[in-house]
């Protein structure tokens, strides 16, 4: 089965028809292909990514670099059941000066974490992406901040290489393309979503099981950690223009006390979310470094993406982050007035 009506020929607002050409003529001809997403990735990005490395070589692509830049190198464990990970290296082994290089739902350089420098070396640097806050720090920039997801660029880009839709690459892309839409739920999810998620399943994926793996299983541990973030949310139904706030954190003393990795918080905000009297949650998670990783969504009335963005982050309308140091009532006091501007 090949892609169906890739709109690679120029379908897309925003990407021109010379950096889709560029694009293709860079990979078809490169003889190593050095592959990266965003650190600590999610669905989107190391779904994107593997589904991508997995047409190269099938391709007969003779070498595919494929990474991201966390130390210590672990892929998240809710993406273990992604298939591929075979095709990742660490970002140590990465070409100091890559040739051809691809990122995959990347804002901003500095989201590559150690592959930074990489990519800033690199001869040709393509940027596949939705963020709206995307920075265009490639040579060649696949980006469309409508697009629903990096998995949709992805699929695209696989169908413009004239590549085959295997069951493999399929599962890169639908993975991507249900963590991003929240499995069919938020706003993004159009027609076109469904129709892309269609042709996918047709390859043979069991999309219940991947709903599974992404949402619907996590240690006991998770019970604990979730009990004491839910303990201390905050309801603040006067901010964010009147449309209301519900906020809570999670320390690296939770996750200590429930034996759980950081990647566990990640969720938690799926819960807090559904508050009702709130038009944005946000959940404040410490690192393992002591930073906070500030995690906010919304149902529409704000642009946490726009909020997100001026305090160093980046994200979407209805999706984004960004980090602060000092404490979570020093980044939410910085978060609050910026909230308020939407009215
Ligand atoms: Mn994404």
């Amino acid at each position: 089965m090949s892609v169906a009506s890739p709109q690679a020929a120029g379908g897309r607002p925003g990407i021109s028809a010379g950096d889709w050409a560029k694009a293709i003529a860079l990979l078809q001809g490169a003889d190593e292909v050095c592959l990266a997403c965003h650190v600590r990735p999610d669905g989107d990005a190391l779904g994107s990514m593997l589904a991508v490395a997995h047409a190269l070589r099938a391709q007969g692509h003779p070498r595919v670099v494929a990474s991201f830049g966390d130390q210590p190198f672990e892929v998240p464990e809710i993406l273990r059941f992604l298939p591929g990970l075979d095709l990742l290296s660490p970002p140590g082994s990465y070409p100091e000066r890559p040739r051809l290089m691809v990122t995959f739902d990347v804002g901003s350089i500095d989201r590559l974490g150690l592959l930074a420098p990489n990519a800033s070396r690199a001869d040709e640097l393509i940027v596949v992406d939705h963020h709206p806050s995307n920075t265009r720090f490639g040579t060649v920039h696949l980006i469309d901040p409508d697009a629903a997801a990096t998995a949709v660029l992805a699929c695209d880009l696989i169908g413009a290489l004239g590549a085959e839709l295997t069951r493999e690459v399929a599962f890169g892309l639908y993975a991507g393309l249900v963590t991003d839409t929240g499995s069919f739920k938020y706003s993004s999810t159009s027609p076109a979503v469904h129709e892309m998620a269609a042709q996918l399943l047709g390859t043979g994926i069991e999309p219940g099981a991947v709903a599974r793996e992404l949402w619907d299983r996590a240690p006991f541990g998770y019970l604990g950690l979730l009990s004491a973030a839910l303990g201390r949310a905050e309801l603040e139904p006067a901010q964010a223009g009147g449309h209301g706030l519900v906020w809570t954190t999670i320390t690296k003393a939770d996750r200590v006390a429930n034996g759980l990795p950081f990647e566990a918080a990640e969720a938690v905000i799926d819960v807090v979310r559904r508050t009702e009297e709130a038009d944005v949650a946000v959940v404040l998670k410490e690192s393992d470094d002591g930073l906070w990783q500030v995690s906010a969504r919304s149902k529409g009335k704000v642009d946490v993406g726009r909020v997100c963005t001026g305090l160093g982050g980046g994200g979407h309308r209805f999706a984004a982050g960004f980090t602060a140091s000092g404490t979570p009532g020093d980044a939410m006091a910085r978060l609050r007035p910026l909230l308020g501007e939407d009215g």
